[in-house]
This record gives C-alpha cells, structure tokens and sequence, in this order.
C-alpha cells in the first residue's frame, strides 16, 4: 500500500507517571496494567525482551474534534506504543516497563497497540459467508487504510530500534492471539499481511514463529501467512 503520509512520533517516556496508571472499572474495582516491584513499575532487563507483539485496540479513540485530548488516552493504555489513525503514534512508557499488554507475551516483548477495530479474516468471495463481518468484534470492520498501515510500521521501527540501543536483541514478532486465545482477531489478518509480513519482516528482517503458541493462545492462522498450518 503505497502512501506519502509522515507518520508523527509523541514520544511522551519521560511524561509518565510511574507506576503505569491503573485501571478503574466501574464497579469500582482496579486492575493492574502493569508488574509492580516495590509499587513502581518493574524495570526489565533489556537481555530478556526479544521481540514485539502486535495488537488493535479492538475501538476508535475519541474526541474525534479533539487531537490532543485523543492522544493523550494512550498513556492510559498498557503498551509500549499506541499508532493512532490519523498519523501520530505515542510512545507511552519507557521501554523496559513491564506493561500488561498480551498475557505471557508481556515480559518478554514490547507492545504495539493499532486504533481500530479490525477483521481476524478478510472476505473471501468464492464463499457467501462474510468471514470479515464473522471475525470482527461488533461486526463492522474499521478499514485499515494507508495513513494507519504506515503510522503502525513507523511505530514499530521506533520500538525496535530505540529497543536495540537499550540494548534489547529484537528479534521476533508476535500476534496477541498467539498469547490469548480470547482473542483470535488480535491484530487480524490485514495488519499481520501490511505490518508485520510486508514490514517487520521484509524490511525490518524480524521473524515470525508462526507455529507457536505462548500459554493460553493460538498459533497463526494458515490465511494470514503462508506456511502457517492452524485454523482460524
Ligand atoms: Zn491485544
């Protein structure tokens, strides 16, 4: 997809407050977003963060109206960075913290957030079932379009180049769902083909372990990556 968008970075590191903000539920309960050591957020060693898991945030942010009010709800949400679609990606914490971002992926990865709601599957029409409508959250697809494909792959050179000066061997890229089998949409099939296949890999030279599975999640599905073998 070609696009003559310059992606903008926020880098907001040093802005956040530590420990990562928590998250307040309505029924009043909290939740932890990230692993705290002596109530501050857990520090890694960068020896142990080896790659970059991909997720969409399943939501579009708002207030449309109002940019800066929008970007500044990343720095609430657990992930190394958050790509808007409007061109600006924010770095939320420093690289090290441990952010609760993908389940047993999050202590050895950094974590990439893309804004929208996304299919697991695109269409495909030699069938008349929608498998795009099936596979979406709600069932009405944000479309991935260019400016967010190139802001997401900005994002994610960031991460693993400023990861690499931490000193960090970056080395992979993993889907959410291969960490949370809740989640078999987590990025879906047209950010892992843009991002992760066309970018991180052919670019950026990351692997993917499409076979393999963290915990409680699912390995790649065969429609999203040649040489995968599991069903969506
Ligand atoms: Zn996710």
């Amino acid at each position: 997809v070609p696009t003559n968008a310059a992606p903008v970075c926020l880098d907001w590191r040093a802005k956040q407050v530590n420990p990562f903000p928590l998250k307040h539920k309505s029924d009043g309960s909290v939740i932890a977003t990230s692993r705290l050591f002596r109530g501050k957020t857990f520090v890694r060693d960068p020896k142990t963060v080896c790659g970059v898991t991909v997720h969409q945030t399943a939501c579009v942010f708002g207030p449309q109206a109002d940019p800066e009010k929008k970007h500044l709800r990343a720095m609430n949400v657990p992930a190394q960075a958050l790509a808007f679609r409007d061109g600006f990606y924010v770095i939320t914490a420093p690289l090290l913290w441990y952010l609760y971002h993908g389940n047993s992926l999050s202590g050895p990865t950094l974590g990439l957030e893309i804004e929208g709601m996304y299919c697991g599957l695109t269409d495909d029409p030699s069938t008349v079932a929608r498998e795009d409508i099936k596979t979406t959250w709600g069932g009405k697809p944000t479309p991935l379009d260019a400016l967010t494909i190139a802001t997401a792959r900005a994002a994610l050179g960031f991460l693993v180049e400023e990861g690499r000066k931490e000193g960090m061997p970056i080395e992979f890229v993993y889907a959410h769902r291969q960490s949370n089998e809740d989640k078999p949409s987590d990025p879906g099939q047209e950010i892992w083909e843009h991002v992760v296949l066309d970018y991180a890999v052919k670019v950026l030279g990351l692997k993917t372990q499409p076979q393999r599975a963290f915990g409680h999640g699912r390995p790649i599905p065969k429609q999203w990556e040649p040489g995968a073998l599991a069903s969506y």
